[in-house]
């Protein structure tokens, strides 16, 4: 058959033209610290048209990179949608990253333009040098910049060098759209390329996964340069639900104050910000009761967390897994349907189950697909629409199996298609050749009234090659001994796996997304930088 429907491509420009259209009274609020500014959607749309108009002005071509580093803040968001839809590519900028990573990334991605909060310029002022393709260097917000940055331009200058207007391109929907760096904890950063029709597409798919619509006020906490804020914000334009954006004031008491001023419904995060939004709700009752819901993922979310927040906050935690490499959305973890409410949490601990436009397999050592039996474990491999085919300009051919994504995560799989992830391929621990959970540990630890925070790791042993670690963060005030919490764990898991090794520190080392730093912890055990005792004589792996 010829031809079918009518051939409308799949852009960021049709999700702006239509937030713009139809919910032009919608708002994007910033919170600036005490005080929010609130702007429409039909004010933000004419300042979009504007910064693409200052864009071109400067110079920029579609296929061309525009580097941010910036906050959750609206012109951040700004930026989301003008570089996009006039053809170029917007690179969101990890700012926690070392410099020479910063460095090494903005030069790979030959970015030809950078936009920068002033509360960053420090950080890119270091960097200004050793980056010889960057030709402007555009600062949003005020302050003296003195001569650390040279040449520069002011956002808002930007937007006033034309009389409001914009030729919108007619782009093709495979043309990149964005990219995002991974965060290179296991070797060098690697560039993946979002095209418009995957950020299309993904929108649409971070709708029915997170349930959104104009009833809601979304908080995007997770930052904009970490894989487009999980695609929250393109997802809230085009449904109408207002935008909040919390800009640098990400600490607990910031986001509460923002959440009490301005009473988002919904939100997104990794474990370590509700954690500590708990730690200080439970210190100073702020009012969160507009927040119904959360999707929490980045990593393994503790069943103690997902509990508290029901309990305690009356917020309904939902785990979500994705990566840099799937946009990120890959799975959620709604109990099914008629799951009484005594048997929600067996699921709600799980990693998901794949969204619709995912596909989701886990093979074993072999390369069989493992039973769905919720209990064989190998490494999960996805494929889908908006999961990358590639990374820029590298080449990475072992991250690929016959037009499946590798993703380095292992878990298992149930008939009902629940994933449950129980560990990265690179942090797993193999004690005399059988596997242990490090996710799993972790979670339970999380769930002992003292501690406040663990990782566990594999480390050498002379007898079963590697054995567990736990390293072990307290609540203030508690404590407990290695005994007391072997014990603990010995009530949900087999004798083998208690880890004998542990070490009581004041924080866990987080990467630059926040996620436990695992190979920094495994350095510093080596190096004696962290310091664990150790209790009884290695379980052996019974057999
Ligand atoms: P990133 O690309 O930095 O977003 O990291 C992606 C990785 O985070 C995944 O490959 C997982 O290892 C981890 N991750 C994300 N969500 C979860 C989750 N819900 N449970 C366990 N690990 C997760």
């Amino acid at each position: 058959m010829e031809s079918t429907m009518q051939e409308v491509p799949l852009t960021l420009t049709e999700l702006f033209h239509h937030g713009r259209r139809v919910f032009g009274s919608s708002e994007v609020v910033t919170w600036e610290g005490g005080h929010a500014r609130h702007s429409t959607f039909h004010e933000v749309a004419a300042r979009v048209e504007r910064l693409a108009a200052g864009l071109r002005s400067l110079g920029v071509q579609p296929g061309d990179r525009v580097g941010t580093l910036s906050w959750n803040r609206q012109e951040h968001f700004e930026a989301y949608f003008a570089v996009p839809c006039m053809g170029a590519v917007l690179h969101t900028l990890n700012l926690r990253l070392p410099p020479h990573q910063l460095a090494q990334i903005v030069n790979h991605a030959a970015d030809r333009v950078i936009i920068v909060d002033a509360s960053l310029v420090p950080l890119l002022a270091a960097i200004r040098p050793h980056l010889p393709t960057v030709e402007h260097v555009v600062v949003v917000g005020g302050g003296d910049h003195g001569d650390a940055l040279g040449e520069h331009i002011a956002y808002e200058d930007l937007l006033t060098r034309s009389a409001g207007g914009f030729e919108w391109p007619e782009l093709d929907e495979r043309s990149a759209a964005a990219m995002c760096y991974t965060t290179g904890t296991t070797g060098d950063p690697k560039g993946v390329a979002y095209s418009h029709r995957s950020m299309y597409l993904h929108a649409f798919a971070v709708w029915g996964a997170f349930r959104l619509s104009d009833r809601e006020r979304v908080l995007a906490i997770v930052p904009m340069f970490h894989v487009n804020a999980w695609g929250t914000p393109y997802a809230a334009w085009m449904l109408g639900a207002d935008l909040l954006l919390p800009d640098r004031f990400l600490h607990a008491d910031g986001i509460c104050s923002f959440i009490q001023a301005e009473r988002p419904t919904f939100t997104g995060g990794v474990p370590s910000i509700f954690s500590g939004m708990l730690a200080y709700f439970r210190e100073n009752h702020p009012d969160v009761s507009s927040l119904k819901r959360a999707v929490c993922g980045g990593s393994a979310v503790p069943a103690s967390l997902i509990e508290a927040f029901r309990d305690e906050l009356d917020i309904e935690l939902i785990q979500a897994w994705g990566m840099t490499e799937t946009s990120p959305i890959g799975t959620i973890a709604y109990p099914p349907r008629d799951t009484p409410p005594e048997d929600e949490m067996r699921y709600r601990v799980k990693t998901g189950r794949a969204v619709p436009g995912v596909a989701l397999r886990i093979l074993d050592e072999d390369g069989s697909e493992v039973e769905r039996d919720g209990v064989a474990v190998g490494e999960i491999e996805v494929r889908g629409p908006w999961i990358t085919g590639s990374y820029y300009n590298a080449s990475a051919p072992e991250k690929f199996h016959d037009g499946w994504l590798k993703t380095g995560d292992v878990g298992n799989i149930d008939p009902l298609g629940f994933v449950q992830i129980t560990d990265r391929s690179k942090d797993v621990i193999k004690s005399g050749g059988e596997w242990i959970s490090s996710v799993e540990l972790e979670n339970l630890l999380m769930g002992h009234e003292a501690v406040a925070d663990a990782a566990v790791v594999g480390v050498p042993d002379e007898k079963w090659q590697e054995r567990p670690l736990a390293v072990v963060v307290f609540r203030p005030g508690a404590s407990a001994t290695p005994d007391d919490l072997r014990a603990y764990l010995g009530d949900s898991v087999v004798r083998w796996w208690l880890p004998e090794r542990w070490a009581f520190v004041d924080e866990i080392p987080k990467t630059s997304v926040g996620k436990q730093d695992k190979k920094k912890i495994r350095a510093d055990y080596a190096a004696g930088t962290i310091e664990a005792v150790q209790v009884a004589t290695s379980g052996a792996p019974v057999r």
